[in-house]
């Protein structure tokens, strides 16, 4: 049954019982309508006011300054955010080009096929989009990039196999990273949920300088938001997918700096895309469209955006100092699970190295009698006998990944760390 078991699934992740309790009213009778939350209409009254508390709610959560950001409801996942960041942050370096040549040849009398001569010429030099790749999230997106646009116009900044015998679990310095000049953007993934390397805190060589001017910087925290406090002020984009620690899969939310969402009639036209050889933005993944509609250009799922409501209201609940409440229990659980495999170095190998162990994805190596297979397996059997699930490792690298979600109680991560232990005795 659900209360016998603790999920340690990496995404869909377990969501809090009582919330899907309230959800599964919800969805048969929102609020005494007669009518489930699913069958209300998403342009009605009581869909506007959900996506507005859950969008409050995550600001207040989060500390986002809701003067500078806009909060956006969307529906490609996170890997729809890895072409949404190519083509919102290429149109806004493009409009950047194109207001400054315009201003050079003259303003308002500059000769139209003149500025797109030199705004192609500047396109060709100068527009990079630096990818930090620090496991296999932030290396597909790097690889969405070189598919857009074209390798020339990506760079890879950083690439952690090359430090690291050609697999993922340590970020390069950063004193090695090789960053463009007024790039486009800078990209990296906060939280590499497959390979378990997570950012120990904001890499200060993308922070803002002291007149505010600094690096675009793109972050995909998709499998690590909501878990610790975030410096939202040194984002141009923060994006994650809901099916970790916000609720159902279905709705992605992106946090976007409002100085970046100019209407589109300022941004570069398709015509002017075309004529530069730059990749057109669907309409639906266009920032600026979604946000002046309020997140409603078309038919959002508002059940899931109810259900990512509901558990920032819970959190809010719960942590009276909101994130940070939720960060120190964060922290406990991932030391208590890492504290139990470290006792036992005989029988268990963490992947990544300590300085980019992620709190939320925990990822080790069994090996037994100098077996690993066996082990391994005999671990996930074992464990799942004791109601300890979904902690088989990402098919394309094998192992075990315990992810300790914000879902997870302390008590679930004591009771891994008890099995971890027993198991090595054993
Ligand atoms: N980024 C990260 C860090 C992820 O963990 C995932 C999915 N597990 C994705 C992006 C892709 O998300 P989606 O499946 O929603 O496209």
């Amino acid at each position: 049954t659900r209360a016998e078991i603790t999920y340690f699934g990496a995404g869909p992740a377990a969501l809090p019982t009582d919330v899907l309790e309230t959800a599964a009213q919800a969805l048969l009778d929102y609020n005494g309508t007669g009518l489930g939350i699913a069958e209300h209409s998403h342009r009605s009254e009581l869909a506007t006011n959900i996506i507005n508390e859950a969008k409050a709610d995550l600001a207040s959560y989060l500390d986002i300054p809701t003067g500078d950001y806009e909060v956006v409801f969307m529906q490609a996942g996170g890997t729809g955010e890895f072409s949404a960041a190519v083509y919102n942050l290429v149109g806004a370096w493009v409009a950047r080009q194109h207001a400054a040549i315009v201003s050079e040849l003259g303003g308002d009398k500059a000769d139209e096929a003149a500025v797109v001569a030199a705004l192609r010429a500047r396109v060709e030099s100068d527009l990079k989009l630096d990818y930090i790749v620090t496991g296999g999230w932030s290396l597909k997106a790097y690889q969405e990039a070189v598919r857009l646009l074209g390798p020339e116009y990506v760079n890879l900044a950083a690439d952690a196999r090359t430090i690291n015998d050609g697999k993922f679990g340590k970020i390069p310095d950063q004193s090695t990273w090789k960053l463009s000049k007024d790039a486009a953007l800078v990209y990296y993934c906060d939280n590499e949920t497959v390979d378990g390397v997570e950012f120990p805190e904001f890499p200060s060589v993308l922070a803002p300088r002291a007149d505010g001017s600094g690096p675009i910087v793109v972050a995909d925290m998709s499998s690590n938001i909501l878990s610790r406090r975030v410096p939202v002020e040194n984002f141009s984009l923060i994006f994650f997918g809901a099916q970790k620690n916000l609720g159902s899969t279905g709705v992605t939310v992106a946090v976007v700096r409002k100085s970046l969402l100019p209407p589109v009639t300022s941004q570069p036209s398709p015509a002017l895309l075309r004529k530069l050889g730059l990749p057109i933005p669907p309409i639906i993944l266009q920032y600026e469209t979604i946000a002046r509609n309020n997140s409603l250009y078309n038919t959002l799922s508002i059940f899931d955006v109810y259900i990512a409501g509901q558990v920032l209201k819970k959190l809010l609940r719960t942590y009276p100092d909101k994130v940070d409440g939720q960060q120190a229990v964060s922290e406990k659980k991932a030391n208590i699970i890492y504290a139990a495999l470290e006792a036992h170095p005989e029988v268990y190998r963490i992947v990544p190295d300590k300085s980019a162990r992620s709190r939320m994805n925990i990822c080790f190596r069994v090996i037994k009698n100098g077996n690993i297979d066996e082990a391994e397996k005999t671990f996930l059997k074992e464990a799942t006998a004791q109601g300890l699930t979904g902690l088989k490792g990402h098919r394309s690298v094998g192992g075990i990944r315990a992810s300790n979600y914000n879902s997870i109680p302390l008590e679930g991560a004591e009771k891994l760390a008890r099995f971890i232990d027993a198991f090595a005795k054993a």
